[in-house]
């Protein structure tokens, strides 16, 4: 025997128990998008690697350390397993000209790649639900997709997620807190680890969030971003706070928020949790009023916000969520080729009502299939020999709870199912 592969490390199968839980889940998300005006899009896994470096920075962990490049090998093109997806959402807002009609609200959900070490919350494959509003430009939008969380949360049941806010203030005012920065990262240059020294210069920003313990004290006791902000910035930040103070959403300035992509301006902001170790980061997002200008598009505002798939699904697992494993009403047995034949016609008659219908497949006595039956867990099994075969009736069997076999006309089907199917029903909520 040849030896089993294995899936790549940091990519994981999701199998059915699991898949079951994420399609729950993902119903519950589409609903609750759709409830803000937020409509799908889908972009390729695959995009042309300049549009990676472009949006999201040179000097960021994804760009230096974290994207899966290679070369098509029939053309030579550069290409990029997408690490995120609001560039590719941007380019193809371009591309099609969708915002010559106004405002778009736009929402996706698939996977990203990033090579990140392995570990519990970080993947190399990973899945994020993002959702984009692009061409609006007031502090209005941003406190909507701050509640749009806050609402989602609540409808998972989700406990202790905490909104961490910041702003970034515009380019011009960046670069003044960053001049102050530089100078006073110099002053402990030292102390610096090989990471921070290397972005003194490139990009001190990104200093800030730096996960590095030895750090924390003198990130802490930088100069603050919001201390550089002007009227007009401060305004927007001050417009945002209040929208979140009238719907009740608690938050936290963070002046050492600035999110780990170059394209962020003004608002931005984090939903973490203390629930799952270090990595607590359910969600994140902000403004990028340049992203769009700066893809080739004619300039635009926008915000947006991308949560982890997995991370969210632990926490929502540790708050009881889970889904009803998907169960068939009906199970069809059946022994002799003639029953067989008839099987299948019941199978797809029943379906073509509604009902979930497993027709046994293989071979099997009697016996061993109504096992099979019985394991499904179906409500009903129907039961098809060479006697119902001949005239034309099926037995039918309730499999769980009193009830006797009875037969069944095979145009009377679907309706001694409903009945049965019903009846049980009523018995477990009581008469209606
Ligand atoms: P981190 O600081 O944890 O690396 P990030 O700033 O790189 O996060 P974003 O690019 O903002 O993350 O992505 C948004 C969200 O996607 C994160 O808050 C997190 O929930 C999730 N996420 C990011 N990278 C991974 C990963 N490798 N595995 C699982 N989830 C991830
Ligand atoms: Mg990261």
């Amino acid at each position: 025997m040849s030896q089993a592969l294995q899936a790549v490390r940091g990519m994981n199968d999701i199998l059915p128990d699991e898949a079951e839980i994420w399609e729950h889940f993902e119903d519950l998300v589409r609903d609750w998008l759709r409830s803000y005006g937020y409509r799908p899009i889908r972009t390729p896994i695959v995009e042309p690697t300049p549009l990676f470096k472009r949006a999201i920075g040179e000097v960021t962990d994804i760009v230096e350390k974290e994207m899966y490049s290679f070369e098509d090998a029939l053309n030579g093109e550069h290409l990029t397993l997408r690490p995120e997806c609001t560039a590719s959402c941007v380019r193809a807002a371009i591309q099609h000209k969708m915002l010559f009609s106004g405002g778009q609200r736009l929402y996706y959900q698939g996977p990203m790649f990033r090579h990140e070490r392995p570990q519990k919350g970080r993947y190399r494959q990973f899945h994020q639900i993002g959702a984009e509003a692009l061409g609006f430009a007031g502090p209005d939008i941003d406190a909507e997709l701050i509640m749009m969380c806050s609402r989602l949360w609540d409808d998972l049941g989700l406990e202790d997620v905490k909104l961490e806010l910041n702003s970034l203030g515009s380019a011009e005012e960046r670069l003044r807190h960053r001049a102050e920065l530089i100078t006073y990262l110099q002053r402990h240059e030292s102390l610096l680890d090989e990471d921070a020294r290397r972005r003194l210069h490139a990009n001190p920003l990104r200093i800030l969030d730096t996960k590095n313990p030895e750090l924390q004290e003198i990130v802490e006791a930088a100069p603050r971003l919001t201390e550089f902000l002007g009227a007009e910035s401060m305004a927007h930040f001050k417009g945002v706070q209040t929208l979140l103070k009238d719907a009740g959403i608690p938050y936290r300035i963070n002046p050492r928020l600035v999110r780990g992509l170059d394209y962020y301006n003004r608002t931005v902001f984090e939903w973490v949790t203390t629930r799952l170790g270090a990595q607590g980061t359910v969600c994140a997002g902000g403004r990028y009023d340049g992203l769009i200008e700066m893809l080739g598009g004619k300039p635009a505002p926008a915000a947006g916000f991308a949560m982890g798939v997995e991370r969210l699904l632990a926490l929502w697992r540790e708050s009881g969520g889970q889904a009803e494993h998907a169960k068939p009403d009906v199970y069809v047995v059946h022994v002799g080729e003639k029953a067989q034949r008839m099987a299948f016609r019941a199978a797809e008659a029943l379906r073509g009502y509604g009902f979930a219908v497993l027709t046994h497949c293989g071979a099997g006595s009697f016996k061993s299939q109504m096992k099979k039956a019985d394991a499904s867990d179906a409500q009903l099994a129907v039961v098809i020999g060479d006697d119902e075969a001949a005239s034309g009736e099926v037995g039918l069997k309730p499999l769980r709870g009193p009830g006797i076999q009875q037969k069944v006309m095979l145009d009377g089907l679907a309706d001694a199912v409903a009945a049965c199917l019903f009846a049980k029903e009523e018995d477990e909520y009581g008469s209606v």
